[in-house]
């Protein structure tokens, strides 16, 4: 399994990121996980933009999904004609929300190109992944998402808060690509994001391999972050997510 960074900037694009989107491949087959903004052009320097064989968004907030609007120009009116079908999961009302943010008819709107599928907790098989999904803490319909291949673990964490479910998506995966979205302060609200300490403590609790701190946000300190992961007691290796860097698990 072959993970790369697409875009890691959290809320919004910074200069050198787009909004979420990593790329996973094995066996041939290229899963998209969210397609933040910006997502479709850091894409083509990474991968045949059209030879993506599934998308799935871990919530509809969009810097996780909205690039799917112009990706759908790209699949269906590109000049050698309209590339495949494929199908995009992600929580209920996913085309309905597209479909309104393009200002498509909903007939036949995206059906050509996109088949929705709707994500509810627990396992699901895509292409050669094992997708396990799980309700996490953040204020919409939102999904952590462990893909296994091979004996191999990825786990992402969306958008979430301090989660108990996350921990157990997170349990003994290889790769843990865990947002860090805020900076510790007193004021922070609930069930929002984590701060880069209590994304190491998920991780510790988890028993994860690599930790990479993503979903960062332009106006935060990396610098911080990072710290304050490292000071937070996990013991394995924590890094920041930079787009282009590609693990393989
Ligand atoms: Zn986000
Ligand atoms: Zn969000």
């Amino acid at each position: 399994m072959r993970v790369t960074v697409i875009g890691c900037s959290g809320s919004f694009p910074g200069p050198d990121s787009p909004a979420s989107s990593y790329l996973v491949e094995a066996d041939g087959f290229s899963l998209l996980l969210d397609m933040g903004n910006g997502a479709v052009g850091s894409l083509q320097r990474f991968h045949d933009v059209l030879d993506i064989d599934a998308i799935c968004f871990s919530h509809l907030h969009p810097d996780h999904c909205l690039d799917l609007t112009v990706y759908w120009i790209a699949r269906t009116y590109c000049p050698d004609g309209p590339a495949p079908r494929i199908p995009v999961y992600g929580p209920s009302g996913t085309a309905e929300h597209m479909i309104k943010a393009y200002q498509l008819e909903p007939n036949p709107a995206m059906a050509s190109t996109f088949e929705f599928r709707t994500l509810e907790p627990g396992p699901i098989r895509i292409g050669p992944f094992t997708v396990s999904t799980a309700l996490v803490n953040h204020p919409v319909e939102a999904y952590g998402l462990r893909v296994e291949h091979g004996g191999k673990v990825l786990t992402y964490s969306g958008d979430t808060g301090v989660c108990e479910a996350l921990v157990e998506l997170a349990r003994d995966c290889d790769l843990f690509l865990c947002e860090a979205g805020f900076e510790q302060r007193d004021d922070l609200p609930p069930d929002m994001h984590l701060t880069g300490r209590e994304a190491g403590e998920h991780a510790a609790r988890a028993g994860a391999g690599t930790l990479v701190l993503t979903h960062l946000l332009p106006w935060n300190d990396p610098a911080q972050t990072l710290a304050e992961a490292k000071a937070s007691g996990f013991g394995g290796p924590i890094e920041l997510a930079e787009v282009g860097t590609v693990y393989d698990l």
